[in-house]
Order: C-alpha cells, then structure tokens, then sequence
C-alpha cells in the first residue's frame, strides 16, 4: 500500500474501488527473521543484539505493515508501535537478561538456551488468575479445552485456527500459548463440542470467540464455527463476539484478502439471523486507526450490521497518558467504535515493564473522561480481570478518617458480587488486586470466603 498524505486521511470516506488493489501479501517475521527487518538493520549492533535476548524468552512477530504503516521509525525506541510490537531489553530484569544474554554471547548449544528460556518464562506467571484450573467445563464427563465459561452469560472460545495473531503485542497477556509448548495452549479444533455445550447451556447469551485472534482463521474455519449457531436450537445465543486486533494489524483481513467478501457476508448473514454481531477490536492507541485502510475496514464491517466495541489495557511506555486514552475514544466515536473497557495491565509476563499503580490508573482514566463527551464516555474501567472477577477502580475517596480505593465488580464469578461498592486500603504503590488489604480493619474483602472455596472446589474437580 502507498503512503496516504495525511489531508486523505483526515477524513473518512468511501474509497473508490480498486483504490486498495488486491490482496496485498501478509509477510511476517518472527524471532529467527528479525535481522531480516530492513529498519532493523539499521541499529546499532548492541540494540538488535538486546532485542534477540529478549525474542528468545518472550514471544516475536510482526508483520510488514505494522513495520511500514503504523511504527515511527524516526521516533524509536520511544514510539508506541514500536513499544507495543518489538521486544525491548526492560521487558525481562537485569538478571534474565544477563541470564540469556550470556548464553547468546558463548553461542550455547540451543536445547541449553531452550531450557533457560523455560525456566526464565515460569517465573513470569504465564498462567494469570486461574485461567487453567478455574474456567475450563465439561461436556458429558470430558474436559473441553477449547472453551472457558467463567460468567454466567458469556462463554469464550477459542477456535485451534485462530491461536495466533498478524503480530504480537510485547505486553499480551496470553503470552505463553505462543511458544509453542502444546501444553500450554488452549484450543480445539471440535466445533461439535462447542455447539453441544452451548445447546446444553440455555443461559448463555453471549458466545466470545477469541484466541489469538479469530480473524486469523480462514473464512470456511470460521463458517464452520458460525453458521450452525443460526439455527433455532442456538436462539438463546443472541450475541456474538469476535475478539480481534486485525483491525490494527491487519486490516486487510476485511478489505483485501482473497476470502474478506465472504467474510463479510458471513457476517451480514448471522446479523440477518437476529445476532448481535460485535467485532471486540483491541486498539491500543489513536495512531493505529490513522490508515485509510483501517478506516475502510471499519466502514465495511459496519456496513454488514455488525458494531465494533473497543478494548484496551493502560500500559506504560504505550498509552500512560490521558491525551492518548481521550484521541483515542474521540477518533473511535467519530468512526463509529464504541469505547467498551480499559483494562489494567495483568499480572503476568513483563509486567514491571508496562505496568502502573491502580491509582494512577485512575487518574489517566478520569483525565481523559473529563476531556470527552458523553458518546465517548462508555468505556468502563480501569478494570482488573482478576481470579473472583472483572474488579473496576472507581476512584480514590476518603471514609471513615481513612484513605480509601472504591471498588466494585463489574462482572464477578457469583453475578450476585457484581456492583457492590466494596473498599480497599489506599496502596500508591498497588498494582493489582492481590496487593490490596481490606479497607476499615475488616480481615477480608466480601466475596472472600466464598471465591476460596470455589478455588477448592475446582483443584478437587
Ligand atoms: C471480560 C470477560 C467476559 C465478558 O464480560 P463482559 O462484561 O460481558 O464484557 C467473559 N469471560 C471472561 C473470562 C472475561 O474475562
């Protein structure tokens, strides 16, 4: 694709047809092609040597219009994109990374720097809020892999095909299905299972395809998964989620990819049903809907029936600035995304690397709200999806002579938890739920007791 000068895309408009050709090559490299990046080659030595120490723990890939349309080479390594996409050398401690930097300089033997890599992800916390234990349900007797159900209404699924993404974000928090240990992948490639499950569970609403990115699958994949759920057996099903970042990554995947088509008249088919259809797009930052291409991605979605939602986590050295936060809902509004979450940023991979204290959190969520209108207000947050919940930060508030954080649930494991203000001890320095103490000497928070005996209840399963 050409640059677009930048009164172009100011403005969203129809695009003739053919303006974008068609299907534009996705051309990908992971950690073993990284020498390969033409802006890459570029950097000093020590730089492209710090960014391979840390490709040999964390997960790389990135693709080349993340690479040419959406990174700032001029401004790295500063650059959002640039942060949000390429491995940079605070995202492991001084020591992991002396750790393998060392095995890189002597050229270790690769099964030694595998074993290393290992052990250095294990202490990452690759599996965050029971996510193994906890959510997985069962079909007849059997596990299903595949599947989580931890709210009530909503169940996720993540199809096998849509396990990776157009590019990695250095900061995903589902980081360690990428490294290819099997073992730690959720995934199924048993569509009978989910549609059995959800025929069983009449109270299930929403169904959430997610991985990965679902929008990496082929369209017949998807089909697969999708159309049998038209049926009148799955009418209790009323809303579908697709959780995606193509829209950032790849937006072609809508507009130029041999099959977009008939994925939008997949699309259009299941809102012709009666679904709610409900692209969840990941965008981090204003800068990835600058494209001509994202916008035209967006109009062709919209233009199927489908609405797009947007999440994102707060994440330092990517969008630690209310300025960001309030551009990026404005541009979403007027693009017709509706601002959806905010998350905090999970306990989990390079965490002390990109993440901030619950109270600044807050501050940048209510600085940015202040400066937006009430159409681009719908974003909830900042929220920590934690083991009992998705657990919002309301603010800071004194009661009782005691400085306080206001919490409540916006989605609990019991929905009797969900909107009860509950109250923690100030902490400046917290930055996730399992720092935070009982406000006004109670000994535990509400939901406590009885979320510790779900956990038991579980391990025994
Ligand atoms: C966020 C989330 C959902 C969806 O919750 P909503 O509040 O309906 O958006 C479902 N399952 C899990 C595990 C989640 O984390």
């Amino acid at each position: 694709m050409t640059k677009i000068a930048a009164a172009q895309i100011k403005r969203p408009s129809v695009v003739p047809e053919g303006f974008f050709g068609s299907n534009e090559r996705f051309k990908v490299y992971t950690e073993r092609h990284i020498d390969q990046i033409p802006q890459i080659q570029n950097l000093p030595q020590e730089q492209r040597f710090a960014m391979r120490v840390v490709a040999n723990v964390l997960p790389f890939r990135v693709n080349q219009y993340v690479i040419e349309e959406l990174i700032d080479w001029s401004s790295i390594p500063q650059d959002p994109l640039f942060q949000l996409t390429f491995p940079q050398p605070g995202m492991l401690t001084p020591e992991q990374f002396e750790r393998m930097a060392d095995l890189l300089r002597k050229g270790a033997d690769r099964t030694v720097i595998r074993e290393t890599a290992s052990a250095i992800r294990d202490e990452l916390n690759p599996h965050p809020a029971g996510q193994r234990e906890l959510n997985v349900p069962t079909v007849g007797d059997e596990k299903v892999e595949g599947i989580q159900h931890k709210y009530r209404e909503t169940v996720l699924f993540f199809p096998s095909q849509g396990q990776t993404c157009h590019s990695y974000c250095t900061f995903c928090f589902r980081w360690a299905q990428f490294i290819g240990d099997k073992e730690l992948r959720f995934g199924t490639n048993e569509a009978s299972q989910l549609h059995r499950y959800l025929g069983e569970h009449t109270e299930v609403t929403d169904l959430l395809i997610t991985g990965g990115d679902p929008m990496v699958m082929k369209t017949r994949h998807f089909k697969a998964y999708l159309e049998p759920l038209l049926e009148p057996a799955f009418d209790h099903v009323t809303n579908i989620r697709i959780g995606t970042k193509a829209l950032s990554f790849w937006p072609q995947r809508f507009v130029t990819d041999d099959d977009a088509e008939e994925l939008l008249d997949l699309i259009k088919k299941a809102v012709e049903a009666g679904k709610q259809v409900a692209f969840m797009a990941h965008f981090n930052h204003w800068r990835e809907m600058e494209t001509e291409i994202c916008h035209e991605a967006i109009r062709r979605i919209r233009a199927t029936g489908a609405i797009i939602r947007s999440q994102s986590p707060l994440i330092r050295h990517i969008n630690d600035d209310a300025d960001v936060w309030a551009r990026m809902w404005r541009t979403q509004t007027r693009l017709g995304v509706y601002p959806y979450y905010m998350f905090v940023e999970r306990d989990t991979g390079a965490k002390h690397y990109f993440e901030l204290p619950l109270t600044r959190a807050w501050e940048i969520y209510r600085d940015a709200m202040k400066q937006v209108s009430g159409l681009a207000r719908t974003a909830r947050g900042p929220s920590m999806s934690a083991g009992p919940g998705k657990i919002e930060v309301q603010g800071v508030a004194e009661a009782a002579g005691e400085k306080v954080f206001v919490l409540r649930f916006i989605q609990g494991r019991n929905p009797d938890w969900v909107q009860r203000p509950f109250f923690a001890r100030f902490d400046p320095e917290a930055t996730w739920l399992h720092q935070l103490e009982p406000a006004f000497g109670d000994e535990k928070f509400f939901f406590q007791d009885e979320y510790d005996t779900m956990c038991l209840e579980a391990m025994s399963d």
